[in-house]
């Protein structure tokens, strides 16, 4: 007989063949209750990885919530190999109030993870040793991963119109002995990404420098791929703030296929026919682009998922009276395809009216930036 994993997060504990659910506490509240984090784990009855699913860190993005629910269930604990542990919403304040931030931070809850390998020696900073609240959050998912994980998937949704679209994160090594690992530790990123197939378009992400000038590797799949060096990435499903059935219903089937590329689930892989992402013909990575050259009001002309080439019109640009500023257009310096729609129809001068996917000129494998 096999054992299989125990595993406790706040009040839920595992059984093996069952789902079970539970809360962690993870935040005091200043008016006397405290904000805890759904927490369901579906265990199989035979031994296998732990995946961890988790949604809605940016509490407007919805569509995690629904593939969470769709995925995880009873019918999966009986086909399953090893435990998912789902966490349906990892910004509850934020899920209830329709935002993007946390009520008790401002600021982006995805780039407050760890530091973790990133850390710089700053000991002249005395702030540095206070955690913001969610940096206080964000340290209590990152120590459950750390001790839990074998995968790790984190669904999100980008602008009102963009494509399905799976991030490949830039892997970083320290020295070269640490280069096959991180080659390694791409492939299976990789592995992971390719399995959720057609559900969603591939890009890598922001050149290195920029990566870590976004602070994308405190990211939590970021964090969790670079720092705890398991195997993670991040899906972005089309649109924020909406439910769009079909993207949900060819989502949950994609999520499925993850499991069975971990070798969690045996059934035959599921084709995605409820919508249809671009295939690129070579790898992509995101750029923010093109950019305006005057303030005004724009209008896209182009849709999400769309293929473009150098020195086509993606947007016009008038002023408040609807005449052409300039030539009255926004055109690209890059063959590529269209990620995500700008939201807002005003701009100001130099803003990205668009994110592309242009042609990667990067490695994957990036050397460990300077400390100093
Ligand atoms: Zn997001």
């Amino acid at each position: 007989m096999s054992i299989l994993k125990s595993i406790t997060i706040g009040t839920a504990k595992s059984e093996p063949g069952k789902l079970t659910y539970g809360f962690i506490d993870v935040m005091e509240l200043p008016t006397g209750t405290s904000d805890r984090i759904p927490i369901m784990i579906a265990q199989g009855k035979e031994e296998g990885p732990t995946f961890f699913l988790t949604a809605n860190i940016h509490g407007n993005e919805l569509t995690g919530v629904a593939v969470v629910h769709d995925v995880v269930n009873e019918e999966l604990t009986k086909e399953l190999k090893g435990t998912v542990v789902a966490i349906p919403t990892l910004n509850p304040t934020a899920l209830r109030l329709y935002q993007r931030y946390p009520e008790y931070q401002d600021e982006d809850p995805n780039r407050q993870f760890p530091e973790g390998r990133f850390a710089k020696p700053d000991e002249d900073d005395e702030d540095k040793k206070f955690l913001k609240p969610y940096e206080q959050v964000a340290k209590i998912l990152y120590s459950i991963i750390k001790k839990y994980a074998d995968y790790h998937l984190d669904i999100h949704n980008h602008s009102l119109r963009s494509v399905p679209y799976s991030i490949i994160d830039r892997v970083f090594y320290e020295n070269e002995d640490e280069i096959e690992e991180a080659k390694k530790l791409a492939e299976q990123q990789l592995g992971m990404i390719e399995a959720f197939g057609a559900g969603a378009m591939i890009t890598a992400d922001f050149p290195p420098k920029k990566y870590i000038n976004l602070k994308y590797h405190r990211s939590f799949s970021g964090a969790i791929l670079n720092t705890l060096r398991i195997p993670a990435f991040t899906v972005e499903l089309g649109a924020n703030s909406v439910l769009y059935p079909e993207i949900v219903a060819g989502s949950v089937k994609a999520t499925r296929n993850v499991l069975r590329w971990a070798k969690m689930l045996n059934s035959p892989k599921e084709e995605i026919s409820e919508y249809t992402v671009p295939i690129p013909e070579y790898r992509l990575r995101r750029i923010e682009h093109p950019r305006a050259k005057h303030s005004g009001i724009i209008r896209l002309l182009v849709g999400p998922g769309e293929k473009v080439k150098k020195g086509q019109v993606i947007a016009s640009i008038t002023d408040i009276h609807g005449r052409p500023l300039g030539e009255g257009v926004i055109k690209t310096e890059h063959d590529g395809y269209m990620i995500a729609l700008r939201d807002q129809m005003t701009i100001y001068s130099q803003q990205g009216v668009a994110e592309m996917g242009i042609k990667d000129k990067d490695d994957i494998l990036a050397p460990m930036p300077p400390k100093k």
